[in-house]
């Protein structure tokens, strides 16, 4: 290191980055924080962007406006892509596919996870995941475009298959769609259509498992089940989506039995996570052992074994059961900014302990759950206590007045104030309302003309 202020190198304003570059204020380093993305995302309200309650300022922050007070970090647009632990420098790629190095002493590499379609990425095309403020944006199109394009048809099949969700996965996400997409069905767009009714909109939620929501206690998933039955989800267990299309899904029993099809334009994947590709990469790179998503192996302090100046931190921390939620993603990054502080300051590092503060999930308006210790609330309780914390840990004071402002005006009124979605500009053929690509479709055909 030199006489030189040792210089620290995080990957990822996510959780556990953010948290992590807001610990080094006024400490003798020079910290830069590089981020693909060059914000913070909250992701447990991606959900309520997507369908229209909550707009992308509202969840999201600068990373250069979040710590415009910290002036020994500097935030850098990038996305890394290549590490070279000899040489202790990291490439990263501009939006404009150019590159460029970064040097450190310390690095801690907190770029989360990713969807995983387990092998299948053909999926992806049809079937957006619930990970990043594009995703959401994505669903958002494909839901409200849904309704849209419905109103236009005939009664019958066509009209149907535009009528049908289909949601992979009963954790938290899977459940907070499915409950939202039925909710906009039966109040925000109950009224506003002509020919169709939103309200016999369905909405299919299928899981390999036995019931929604396994973190949670048995009794508190059981009342977000029926919650959700009572709201007209469609729940289906026991089930893989083995097969995703343009105009609908296959579904296969773990056991034996026969499989399904089931007609619809309107797939939403939240089954599986798996590391970055960085974090793969960086895996190898480094020697490091890996489970089967990717997370990387790490000793007690969070440091990867035989690289003592390289940490991971938050879901991709691969320890003891450590969970993937933001909690263990903060904590990780206050404990690996400790630890870089306690080597400058020539003191030993502690061991990584997380403690458990609980979890929540939203069902639906006035229901959710909170499971914090001893203390299991679902229905208004739950609600009350979940809002609470979301609002207390959503990034900047401006995003917490407006996100309350906009809920109680929610409430008040069944609409949903961020509706506006916008067509193509992804780069993926396959994007605007999941028809075929534009390119290919002639603009005075009529929507029915690809069904
Ligand atoms: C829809 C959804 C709902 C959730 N709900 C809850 C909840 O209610 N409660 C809860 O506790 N947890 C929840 N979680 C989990 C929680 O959000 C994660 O555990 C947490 O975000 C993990 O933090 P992280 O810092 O490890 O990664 P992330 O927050 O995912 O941040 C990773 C960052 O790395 C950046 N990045 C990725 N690759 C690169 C690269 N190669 N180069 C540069 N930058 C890169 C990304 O842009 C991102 O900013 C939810 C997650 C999702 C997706």
């Amino acid at each position: 290191m030199g006489n030189e202020r040792p210089r620290v190198v995080i990957i990822g304003g996510g959780f556990g980055g953010l948290f992590c570059a807001r610990r080094f204020r006024g400490v003798d380093v020079d910290v830069i924080l590089l981020d693909r993305a060059a914000c913070h995302v909250f992701q447990p309200l991606l959900y309520q962007c997507a369908t229209g309650t909550l707009s992308i300022g509202q969840i999201s922050r600068s990373l250069r406006e979040e710590l415009e007070h910290h002036p020994n970090v500097q935030t850098l647009l990038g996305e890394a892509i290549r590490l070279d632990s000899t040489a202790r420098r990291v490439t990263a790629r501009r939006p404009d596919d150019t590159t460029f190095d970064v040097d450190y002493d310390y690095l801690v590499i907190a770029a989360g996870m990713r969807q995983s379609y387990f092998g299948h990425e053909e999926f992806a095309a049809w079937a957006p995941g619930m990970k990043t403020l594009d995703d959401a944006l994505s669903i958002r199109r494909r839901v409200f475009a849904a309704f849209e394009i419905a109103e236009t048809l005939p009664p019958g099949p066509d009209r149907d298959q535009w009528l049908t969700f289909a949601v992979a996965g009963g954790g938290p996400t899977g459940v907070e769609l499915a409950g939202q997409i039925r909710e906009l069905a039966t109040r925000a767009l109950a009224n506003e259509f002509h020919s169709i009714q939103p309200r016999e909109a369905r909405v299919l939620l299928f899981d390999g498992g036995d019931r929604v929501l396994k973190s949670f206690a048995p009794a508190l998933a059981g009342r977000a089940q029926e919650t959700l039955v009572n709201l007209g989800v469609e729940l289906h267990f026991g089930v893989h989506v083995t097969d995703v299309r343009r105009d609908g899904i296959t579904v296969s029993p773990k056991g034996a039995g026969e499989k399904q099809d089931y007609a619809t334009r309107t797939v939403l994947w939240t089954a599986g996570v798996e590391a970055v590709p960085f974090a793969r990469h960086a895996a190898e790179v480094l020697g490091a052992q890996t489970d089967r998503s990717g997370r990387i192996t790490v000793d007690p302090d969070l440091s990867v074994p035989g690289h003592r100046e390289v940490f991971v931190i938050g879901d991709l921390a691969g320890r003891d059961g450590l969970p993937g939620v933001a909690e263990n993603a903060m904590q990780g990054g206050l404990h690996a900014a400790a630890c870089i502080r306690r080597d400058v300051g020539g003191k030993r590092r502690k061991n990584y302990r997380y403690r458990d503060l609980g979890s929540a999930a939203y069902i639906s308006r006035g229901n959710a759950l909170l499971q914090a210790g001893p203390v299991k609330l679902a229905g208004v309780g739950g609600w009350l206590g979940w809002g609470f914390i979301h609002i207390a840990f959503l990034t900047g004071v401006r995003n917490r007045f407006s996100t309350v402002g906009t809920w109680m005006a929610t409430i008040a009124r069944a609409n949903r104030s961020d509706r506006t979605f916008i067509l193509g500009g992804s780069g993926h053929p396959e994007e605007p309302y999941t028809w075929e690509s534009p390119v290919h479709q002639s603009y005075n055909a009529g929507p029915d003309k690809s069904a």
